[in-house]
């Protein structure tokens, strides 16, 4: 490897990661931090297109810990992202309620919010100026795995089978190696819920007398409640570009798209009654630059891992996220380090116990996570606005320590033989069952 990155030394363990997503590319370079090499088939052959497409995306102090041990990736990021450490919270007729205040949550780590597109290319080109083998245009068409030899594959679009010691699927919300983990294929489903979403060049408003105050200040963030809506507004880069977003109720009849063209006409027509600012926020928007991204889900699955334990699931094929719980990313980012610490600590000649224990470590913690998307959706679309103009804080969003300031390594580091016993001694009491 022709570089100097902190790394273990090699560990012998051969990974396959299938995705260059969030979780794909984290995943790849944990595993090269901790001696594993890697290498990473994504079907897209254009970077400069899977690095265009998408807007906002937050990580949180969780999620961003591990940016902090890629020398140079996080000042990267800090570079591009929003500069806020408050969200200012507004009736969805324009009064305003109450700011709530981030600023102690420095303690836990950093918050990222950015465009996704340029804080995916500043971890894919990290992951490039590791040596990790990298190969675009590869479609990954089928997984597979065996005792004997004890071994784990993947099938290209071209026919081509691949072979290591552990495949790990971060192909996103519609994964193909859910078949081979469930034993049968399975739908994601609508979540009955829509988002409208934008980003574009702060020039288009900030000669506009009813919503300049977005971008004349340099960076800001709002968040407008209403009825079954909430709309997210902020100025990002020193207030030179803007973003929106507004969830929805959907009859969510089309698939998800990162690329779906909306309508300006059609996304105001959820809008009726609502504040001046968020009508001119989306008659502002440039034509092509407002998505209509419908919200799929999927329930929570049995399990993160294959029947042979050698092919495991992170990211959102693994638990897709809805953007109220804001910590899809960050959960995403977590599994990869928890597992490639799980495979440095088991070894090349234990990897389904490396995998029995990435399931244990992350599964409570990724579905007590996933919850707390209904819960702030509900705690806005459902206010009870008497209530809340007593008590503001009310519609804060909900920041918990237990989930912002985790460190999935280190609690990795910690808890693999604790869970590893607990899987063996799970393991004899179903033998025991079974005798009887
Ligand atoms: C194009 C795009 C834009 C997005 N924009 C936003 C956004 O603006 N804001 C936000 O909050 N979230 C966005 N997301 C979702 C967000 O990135 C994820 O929810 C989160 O980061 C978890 O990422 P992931 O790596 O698990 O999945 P994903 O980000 O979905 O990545 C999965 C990757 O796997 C690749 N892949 C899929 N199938 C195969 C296959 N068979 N073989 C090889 N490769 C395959 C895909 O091309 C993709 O690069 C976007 C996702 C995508 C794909």
């Amino acid at each position: 490897m022709a570089n100097n990155f902190p790394r273990l030394p090699p560990s012998g363990i051969k990974v396959l990661i299938v995705g260059a997503g969030f979780a794909g590319l984290s995943a790849a370079i944990e595993c090269d931090r901790k001696g594993h090499t890697v290498t990473l088939f994504e079907k897209s052959d254009n970077i400069e297109e899977l690095i265009r497409i998408g807007d906002i995306i937050s990580f949180d102090p969780n999620g961003s810990k591990a940016f902090e041990r890629w020398p140079g990736v996080v000042d990267q990021m800090e570079a591009v992202a929003r500069q806020t450490t408050w969200l200012d919270l507004y009736h969805h007729q324009g009064k305003f309620v109450t700011r709530q205040s981030f600023a102690e949550e420095k303690i836990w780590g950093r918050r990222i919010n950015a465009h996704r597109g340029q804080l995916h290319n500043i971890i894919y080109r990290h992951a490039v100026a590791r040596g990790i083998d990298i190969r675009l245009g590869q479609r990954v068409q089928d997984y597979f795995e065996s005792d004997s030899p004890a071994e784990a594959g993947v099938v290209l679009a071209t026919g081509e089978r691949i072979t290591a010691d552990v495949v790990i699927a971060a192909e996103g919300v519609r994964s193909r190696g859910r078949k081979i983990v469930l034993g049968f294929d399975e739908n994601p489903k609508s979540s009955g819920y829509a988002v409208y979403r934008a980003w574009f060049p702060a020039d288009r408003i900030k000669n506009n007398p009813v919503i300049k105050h977005i971008v004349e200040n340099g960076d800001t963030h709002q968040g407008f409640i209403g009825p079954d809506i909430h709309f997210l507004a902020s100025s990002i880069k020193n207030g030179t570009e803007v973003n929106w977003v507004f969830t929805h109720i959907d009859d969510g009849n089309i698939e998800e798209s990162w690329q779906f063209p909306g309508k300006p006409e059609e996304a105001l027509k959820y809008l009726d009654g609502w504040c001046d600012v968020v009508h001119e926020l989306v008659k502002a928007t440039p034509e092509g630059r407002l998505i209509d991204h419908k919200l799929v889900y999927r329930d929570p699955l049995p399990t993160f891992i294959s029947p042979k334990a050698r092919i495991a699931l992170i990211g959102d094929a693994a638990h897709p996220f809805l953007p109220t719980s804001i910590q899809g990313a960050s959960q995403s980012i977590e599994d990869g380090v928890a597992l490639a610490a799980c495979l440095e600590l088991s070894g090349k000649e234990n990897i389904p116990r490396a995998l029995r224990a990435y399931e244990k470590l992350r599964y409570e913690r990724v579905h007590k996570a996933q919850a707390m998307g209904p819960k702030t959706r509900n705690r806005w679309h459902k206010a009870d606005w008497t209530q809340v103009w007593k008590t503001p804080e009310m519609i804060h969003l909900v920041r918990e320590p237990w989930l912002l300031s985790f460190d999935a390594e280190k609690d990795a580091y910690e808890r693999f033989w604790k869970v590893v016993e607990e899987g063996e001694k799970e393991k004899g009491s179903v033998k025991e069952t079974s005798k009887l």
